[in-house]
This record gives C-alpha cells, structure tokens and sequence, in this order.
C-alpha cells in the first residue's frame, strides 16, 4: 500500500488543481506587489498589474526574479513582514558575493513542515520510524527541514547534523535507524568508512535514505543502494524557496513529485527566456503560491530539468520533475563542446573497475583548454599489474569521449586518494585563466 501523507494536496484531479492554484498565484501577487518595493517596481516597469492575472498562463507576463535581485535586495528588503512576524532566517551557500536572506513566518515553517511530511511519507516515513538526519543544521536550510517534516509524522528524529562520521555508525547500529538523510556523497563516505569501522551495513535496519543538496544520477542510485542496502531517494529543494520539500520522489523512481500547489513550477529556455511546453528540458523557474515571509515570484533557479504531467502508479496525480541533470551557470564550455559535469560522473559510473569519487579539472595550458579526470581506481585494479591500469585508463578515455564527445586525460589515483566531503562534494575545477 501506497503512503500518501495528504491525499487531498496530492491527488488533486487537474481542474481542482489549476483553479486552487490560479486562486494562490493571484493572491501571491498582489501580496507581493502591495508589501515588497522591488516587486512593485519590476512589474510596473513589465507594464503588469495584479489584476491582470485572470488564468494561470498570464504568470507569462510577470517578470523574472534572479539570485542577484535576491543579493542586491540584502538582507530584509524582500521581506513582506515586520520583523516581528519572523520567526526564522536562512541563508542559501554564497560561493560568491552575498548571501541570500529568506525570512520565515511562523506559516512559513508550517508550511515547510508540511511539505516535508509529504516528502519524507514518500520515502515510507511513519512514526514508527527512526530519522537519522545528517543534514547540517544552522543557516543551511537542510537540517531544520528534513527535523520540522519528520516531527510533524511523529517520527523519532536523531538531530546528529552534518559530520562526525565514527558517531553517524555507532548511531545507526546501536539506535536502530531506519531512514537515513544527508548528501548521496556523503552516503557513500558512509559505506566506505563502516568497512573500516567494522559496521556491518547489511546487519543494520536502514530501509529508505532521502538524498539531496548536491546534483547526482542513477547509476549513483546503484551504488549507494549496493552498498548500505537501502532504497535510495531523491529530493529536492532550495532555500529561496522553502529549503528541501519542493520537491520528492516517490518508491517509482521515475520523477521527483512537485508540491505544485503551494509552489508552481515553470520550464523556460535559459537563452531566449521562453516558457517550454510539457516535456522540453529547460531551466527551471518557481513561483511560491502560499509563502508569506518572502515570497518569490518566478524565480530562476538555474537547475536544469524538465516536467511531466500525468498521474503516477503511486497515486498522486502532481506533476513530476526530472532528476536534476546541470544548472545553467555549472554548465561548462570546454573547446567550445557545451558539457555538463553530471554527463561526466553518468559515464564514469558505467565503467567497472573504479569507485565512484572523481574530480574534474579544466585548464588552458597552451591557449587551448584541458580536461583532465582523475578518478580513483578500485582496490583490486590498482593492485593489477601496470598494463591492465594502461588498460583500464584507455577504455574509460573511450568511453568518456563517446559521451561527452570530447577526450579528456583520465589519471586513476589509488583509492581514498580523492578527499570525501561531509557536505556538498567539490568535484569541479576550473582553472582556467582567460586572457
Ligand atoms: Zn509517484
């Protein structure tokens, strides 16, 4: 039997769906318009008014909100609320230039919850269950979340945050966790470090992880559920928005279900700006439909992916979203060829004979850029003789050429050699220098 935390948000027939949501989007618009300056000011200059929303396609005519309105608008002026009706603040990662601040009223948090108890329902999440969260708790909007989702099912929660892998073990063996929550490289740090610790996985009574906050593919699924015996989930999310809860797959593993009720997605070209039918790949936009605090209105998230519509073997009928496959500004231009890290690690993963820790590093040596891969070589390939590395390092250069239509320098590194990462996973290095 399927678990379906809120039938009726879930399982909405599409007429009821789109009339709640062109219900949302009108009252969101006109709550953003009249509370926050930088909305009023964008769509008087885009020549829209409120009013003018009479169905959903008319969100065609509002304008875009970008990461940097978000950083220029530092740190309240997206704030649709006094102060005192915050209760929380968040941060997204700024890797560069200013963070951005969302505020979070007390609905706010209700919200999130909610959508995190769909999400984690997904992933099979009852009371009965023991919810190890090793999500970074702080500003990082991933600890609070999967905490506030996992408290409203009644779950028993493990708030062990982020790091600490010896204790993560001793806590999955000896509490009996069974649904375990972090980044998927991290899982597979996990997998690597219980063998040293003498953790025995297949002893334990994990049955579902709930992996997000960094971009992964399928045959990474592969891996992590071979490794700690488990049912490997994908979820999705971004503090701009809520945090994660945006979006979850459910146990068909074909799509991540969108929460379109409360935030309505939408997939346009990043190059000419065009909204893309049902089905096309493309960035992904999102407007907030119920969010109080700081609401956003289309804001481009940069991911790439794309939308399905119809109603899936689970039961609820919320369109799906594909696995997040690049973001428009991580795509790389090497030698003019448009390639995408995660089409790199998808081509990496096919290969026997090495593990699933890699780095990418471009450079431009001689005016001409440089990919080189370097990956780390299974314990039994590295201990092979010296012709069958050669070997081993000529068909992954084949193969990765085939994929990305490129040739890159593949050097195998003995295993370990790559370093693992509690958090999100480094694994690109541009170096290039343009002169
Ligand atoms: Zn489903």
């Amino acid at each position: 039997m399927t678990l379906i935390w809120n039938k009726k948000a879930e399982c909405l027939l599409p007429k009821e769906k789109e009339q709640l949501q062109l219900e949302r989007l009108q009252n969101i618009v006109k709550y953003s318009y009249e509370r926050i300056p930088y909305y009023k000011k964008a769509f008087d200059k885009a020549g829209v008014k409120p009013s003018d929303i009479k169905k959903m396609k008319d969100i065609e005519k509002l304008p875009y909100t970008s990461k940097a309105d978000l950083r220029d608008a530092y740190p309240y002026k997206m704030f649709a609320v006094p102060m005192s009706e915050i209760v929380e603040i968040h941060t997204s990662s700024g890797t560069t230039g200013r963070p951005v601040v969302m505020g979070y009223t007390l609905g706010d948090i209700e919200l999130w919850s909610e959508v995190m108890a769909r999400s984690l329902t997904m992933a099979g999440c009852t009371k009965n269950d023991i919810v190890q969260n090793a999500y970074g708790y702080g500003l990082f909007t991933g600890g609070l979340g999967i905490h506030y989702g996992a408290r409203k099912i009644g779950a028993n929660i493990v708030p062990i945050s982020a790091g600490n892998t010896k204790r993560q073990l001793e806590v999955m063996r000896d509490f009996g966790t069974t649904i375990i929550t972090c980044t998927p490289s991290y899982t597979l740090y996990l997998a690597e470090a219980a063998k040293e610790e003498g953790v025995d996985l297949k002893q334990l009574k994990l049955k579902a992880g709930v992996f997000g906050a960094e971009m992964w593919t399928e045959k990474m699924r592969d891996e992590i559920e071979k490794r700690l015996h488990l049912s490997a989930l994908n979820i999705y999310g971004l503090t701009e928005i809520i945090g994660p809860g945006v979006a979850q797959e459910c146990g068909v593993k074909t799509g991540l279900h969108f929460q379109e009720d409360v935030f309505f997605p939408e997939i346009i070209s990043p190059e000419t700006l065009e909204v893309l039918g049902g089905g096309h790949k493309g960035e992904l936009v999102i407007t907030t439909l119920t969010r109080e605090g700081t609401p956003m209105i289309r804001f481009r998230t940069k991911d790439i992916t794309a939308l399905r519509h119809g109603e899936c073997k689970c039961g609820r009928t919320t369109v799906k979203m594909d696995r997040i496959t690049g973001r428009s500004d991580d795509m790389l231009k090497i030698r003019g060829v448009i390639v995408f890290p995660s089409t790199i690690e998808k081509a990496l993963l096919e290969i026997k004979g090495i593990e699933p820790h890699y780095k990418i590093i471009i450079t431009r040596p001689h005016q001409l850029d440089e990919l080189e891969i370097q990956v780390e070589a299974s314990p039994a390939l590295f201990s092979d003789e010296i012709r069958h590395m050669e070997e081993a390092k000529k068909n992954i250069e084949d193969h990765v050429e085939k994929t990305i239509g490129l040739r890159a320098k593949i050097t195998l590194v003995e295993p370990k050699a790559i370093p693992r990462s509690e958090g999100k996973a480094k694994r690109v290095f541009d170096m290039r220098e343009i002169k």
